[in-house]
């Protein structure tokens, strides 16, 4: 505490400056003045509310050095926001300053919107237009909605294959993408693709972790991605480093973890209740589409104790069930837990990070779990589940990514009892590239008769989950790649489970 103390005293000074920077405004407004197209990077949007969204952009005329390409002033950037593609109708306009204190980044929180519609946006720097993304407000509280498509993504790995489930997600119709974490990957990796990590030496400084996202950023199915819907996104592990969590309190793990948020934030399309402060940036959040959806969208790496049993995938030992444990921190599981009391919502997601339900790996007689998923957590896993088993909340389903693999499982009150009631569904979607050792997937497929709760498992392919929700139910098609080192693969449905509203549980139906 007294290191992190420390370094908070540090930081606080700098983002104040960054908040009310000094520096000039850039005088070249009007002019052509960029070397290169300055949204390099795309144009996204995200959080929406029943009368508002979140535009992002970044300037970046040369993106992968450290300042974008950029000089080292404010820049004004003008956004509107149209009824109409073509942008004829405007219904929103204004100016926001890129400031180099965040990478030349724009972060809109547009209000006066109506509810439940489309909308398009575009942006506007000197004489240089961005591209025209499509975005859509949530319907207002208290109205019925027919139905909301989201889809779910997670681990992109971008050495390891192209990003082609993108560009079918963005291809198809969709409201939403949830984005549940491992969206860069910190390390050196360079693959085989020619899709090698830049800066080639992994990410540690906040240099680096800009050029990361610039580099993920400039892939052309991710843009599409983006433009095509508004996203709900949250972080794991490799947004700063691998296995990361709230108990890594040395003063350089907290340098890096700074830089590492804060360029999260500059590259995403997200509404923070304030600025990134040094190693803290809350991103719990909820965000509620009429009486038919709420999403609670989880952090579990800032709140979260170490990883008990000496890491890795173990036999269970007593630390794993001390009450201690925990992964979103007690302040977190509150605000989660009373949301869930309070909400009116057919459907009660939530959207976090690593496998809930429990993953015996070991075949046969014996267990062996992994320890950085919430198996290392159990106590505070039951807090959850028994309170969604006493409260009731209306169709908990819970959606999930980090293991590289598919998963439809049932959630129960006890695990270890195949009678035990479900009490709510998880949906975890495979990886958009990264890849999953064979071994890994012998053991869990060799294990599918220890975990009868797994209704489905596919962890040899890549892909993505999208969902349509209806007051009556969730349907959600598992799509996957043919071949995630081409980047035109085909994607195709390999099944389709339903949850009916009012009965836990996931059914296949093709
Ligand atoms: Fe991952
Ligand atoms: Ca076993």
């Amino acid at each position: 505490m007294l290191n992190r103390r420390r370094f908070l005293t540090i930081t606080s000074g700098l983002a104040g400056a960054a908040l009310a920077s000094q520096l000039p405004v850039a005088r070249a407004f009007g002019t052509p003045a960029f070397a290169n197209y300055p949204f390099s990077l795309g144009v996204a949007s995200g959080d929406p509310l029943p009368d508002g969204v979140v535009l992002w952009t970044r300037l970046a005329p040369d993106p992968f050095t450290p300042d974008g390409g950029m000089p080292h002033y404010q820049f004004p950037v003008q956004w509107k926001v149209c009824n109409d593609e073509a942008m004829t109708e405007v219904v929103r306009e204004g100016t926001a300053l890129a400031t180099p204190e965040y990478a030349h980044s724009v972060h809109v929180d547009v209000r006066g919107l109506r509810p439940d519609r489309w909308y398009y946006y575009q942006f506007r720097a000197g004489s240089e237009l961005s591209p025209v993304g499509r975005t859509r407000t949530a319907p207002a509280p208290g109205t019925a909605s027919g139905s909301l498509v989201f889809t779910m993504a997670s681990c992109q790995n971008f050495p390891a294959g192209y990003f082609a489930a993108y560009r079918h997600m963005a291809e198809r119709d969709l409201d939403l993408v949830v984005h549940l974490g491992d969206y860069i990957y910190e390390g050196p990796a360079q693959g085989s693709l020619g899709r090698g990590h830049l800066p080639a030496k992994g990410c540690q400084t906040l240099e680096d972790y800009r050029i990361r996202y610039a580099q993920y950023k400039s892939d052309a199915d991710l843009q599409a991605a983006h433009a095509a819907a508004p996203w709900l996104v949250s972080l794991d592990d490799h947004e700063v480093q691998n296995n990361w969590t709230g108990t890594d309190t040395d003063e350089s793990f907290l340098r890096r973890r700074a830089a590492a948020l804060q360029a999260y934030y500059e590259n995403q399309p997200v509404r923070l209740s304030s600025p990134p402060q040094g190693p803290d940036m809350v991103l719990y959040r909820r965000l509620t589409f009429g009486d038919l959806a709420s999403f609670s969208v989880l952090d579990t790496r800032q709140y979260r104790s170490d990883q008990p049993c000496g890491g890795g995938i173990k036999p269970r030992c007593a630390e794993a069930l001390d009450p201690a444990q925990t992964m979103t921190g007690p302040e977190q599981e509150r605000w989660l837990l009373e949301g869930l009391d309070a909400s009116t919502a057919r459907w009660n997601l939530i959207a976090q990070q690593t496998i809930m339900a429990e993953l015996d790996f070991l075949a046969g007689p014996g267990e062996e779990y992994q320890t950085d998923n919430w198996a290392g957590y159990v106590a505070a896993r039951e807090r959850i589940l028994s309170f969604l088993h006493q409260r009731r909340p209306a169709n908990p389903v819970v959606l999930s990514g980090d293991i590289h693999a598919t998963f439809v499982n049932d959630l129960k009150l006890n695990f270890a009892d195949p009678a035990s009631p479900t009490i709510g569904t998880e949906l975890i979607c495979t990886s958009i590239t990264s890849g999953k050792p064979d071994h890994l997937n012998d053991r869990i497929e060799a294990a599918r008769g220890d975990n009868p709760h797994v209704k489905f498992y596919n962890g040899r392919q890549r892909g993505y989950v999208r969902c349509e929700v209806t007051a009556q139910e969730l349907r959600s098609d598992l799509l996957f790649l043919d071949d995630v080192t081409d980047p035109d693969s085909a994607v195709r449905t390999q099944a389709t489970y339903v949850v009916e509203s009012g009965r836990p549980g996931a059914e296949q139906v093709a």
